[in-house]
């Protein structure tokens, strides 16, 4: 298991170099990626960088930035200048990206090395990378599933062993539910934590960039990096105007079991219920809350984000940027680059998100599912009066097979546990709470830790002692 802090420490004493790092990280990329597809793109040329980061380590010392020589691994909707942004579609298959995303810029800045673009469900769009318009990624845990969407890729890159830390997107559950399928940890931040200036936008109120790692103190790492105020994005929000949440030896956490009665896995359940065990034992609080909302959550989501989909994505007009098609008038030229350019999951999410966004049904549908939201919010702030953290597994089910899911209403049901954060904007952090047994393998599964507005640090305190100190 590779860490950042392990990677810092040997830096510093010369052991082991940015070069062995970014040689290994491509090593095991050629070895592995054959087979499990993370990376839709390699920069072989990372190791220029490491060399400059190996002699800045050996002038310097320790006195250097905090990601110097960190090979990290990027999914392919997040902007770098002179790289293939693909987006994971067909639209954008040759588009090179003519900036960095801001994201991008405080990682370079921070020293890390990328060393590849990762694979994703077409726009982010999905839950398993089965939508990428370049072939699925498979799970490393068990080849014959998928790693989980639409940060499949990233999520394979770090528990394949490629690199400690992979940047995914979340909008509704696209870093955690891979993170949890693939055994790793996945942070959605507070929406407005983190720039989305750069990131190609799917439902720009619910995006949200955010790391997945093998422990919960490298993802706070990268998180503070990563965020903060920036005036390319007017929804970033100012670290300093977050609540004073003091950090505690015991919590208060709450949770929903009526909304954990169906649907469940039972061996998911199991895990979730060990886990609640565990935290008893080390002395916290587990009292039984309300959300009865929460349960209108993807009802929600899958009007407010196609909603949103539907009016970012009348961008790809085969005029600005990508695929363009042939066509007699400029409306043929629309159509055909449209129809020619974009999958199957892409183009029933632009139709539904136009027929709720349009004139006779824009209140019946968006405006209803946009007060659900606010009633949502205002039923979330009510339980954070009374407890720290909301505990719900991450996902419904383990990893599920390549293929197994055709109907999306089946695919879309993974996201029962994620959207509802995303629809609030407050932060989640998924880490594994056990394994569960299919076909006589193993399959990581993860539990999803919900805090209150600005409570990042929080739960990546909380975090570190559930998780990185377990024994
Ligand atoms: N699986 C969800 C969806 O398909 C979440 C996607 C995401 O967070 N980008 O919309």
């Amino acid at each position: 298991m590779k860490t950042i802090s392990d990677l810092r420490a040997k830096f510093i004493t010369g052991d082991y170099t940015p070069v062995d790092a970014v040689e290994e990280a491509l090593a095991v990329i050629k070895e592995k990626d054959g087979n499990i597809h993370a990376f839709l793109d390699v920069y072989e040329d990372a190791l220029g960088e490491a060399e400059k980061a190996t002699k800045e380590y050996k002038e310097k010392g320790k006195d250097i930035p905090p990601l110097l020589g960190v090979p990290i691994a990027l999914k392919n909707n997040i902007l770098v200048k002179g790289r293939k942004a693909t987006g994971a579609s067909k639209i954008l298959e040759n588009y090179k990206a003519v900036y960095d995303a801001t994201i991008v810029a405080k990682l370079k800045e921070a020293g890390a090395i990328i060393v590849g673009a990762t694979n994703m469900d077409e726009f982010a769009m999905g839950g398993s990378t089965e939508n990428s318009a370049f072939g699925p990624t498979k799970n490393p845990v068990d080849t014959e599933r998928v790693p989980g969407g639409s940060s499949g890729g990233s999520a394979a890159s770090v528990a394949m062993g490629a690199v400690p830390v992979a940047i995914g997107t979340d909008t509704g559950g696209s870093i955690r539910q891979p993170a949890s399928y693939c055994g790793i940890v996945g942070f959605k931040p507070t929406y407005g934590a983190v720039s989305r200036y750069g990131l190609m936008a799917m439902g720009s109120s619910l995006d949200q960039a955010g790391p997945l790692t093998n422990t919960v103190a490298d993802a706070e790492l990268v998180h503070d990096i990563m965020s903060g105020l920036d005036k390319m994005d007017g929804t970033t929000i100012d670290k300093d105007t977050y609540p004073e949440l003091p950090v505690k030896e015991k919590y208060t956490f709450g949770v929903p079991k009526h909304f954990l009665a169906d649907g469940i896995d039972p061996d998911v359940l199991q895990a979730f219920n060990d886990h609640i065990e565990l935290l008893k034992k080390a002395g916290h609080e587990i009292v039984d809350i309300e959300l009865p909302l929460f349960e209108q959550g993807l009802a929600s989501y899958y009007i407010v984000m196609p909603a949103e989909v539907s009016s970012n994505l009348a961008r790809y007009d085969g005029i600005r940027y990508g695929h363009s098609a042939e066509g007699d008038t400029l409306l043929d030229v629309y159509e055909k680059s449209r129809a020619e350019g974009f999958g199957a999951e892409v183009k029933r999410r632009i139709l539904l998100g136009t027929y709720v966004l349009s004139a006779g049904y824009y209140d019946a549908y968006y405006g209803k599912a946009e007060l659900v939201r606010k009633k949502m919010r205002e039923e979330l702030k009510e339980v954070f009066k009374k407890v720290d953290v909301i505990l719900t597994p991450t996902t419904p089910t383990p990893a599920f097979k390549l293929g197994e899911k055709s109907d999306p209403l089946a695919m879309y049901k993974q996201d029962i546990f994620t959207v509802p954060v995303n629809l609030t904007g407050v932060p989640a952090l998924s880490f594994p709470m056990g394994e569960v047994e299919r076909d006589k393998k193993s399959l990581p599964v993860g539990v999803q830790y919900i805090g209150p507005h600005g409570s990042d640090s929080k739960l990546f305190a909380i975090g570190k002692t559930i998780y990185d100190k377990r024994g």
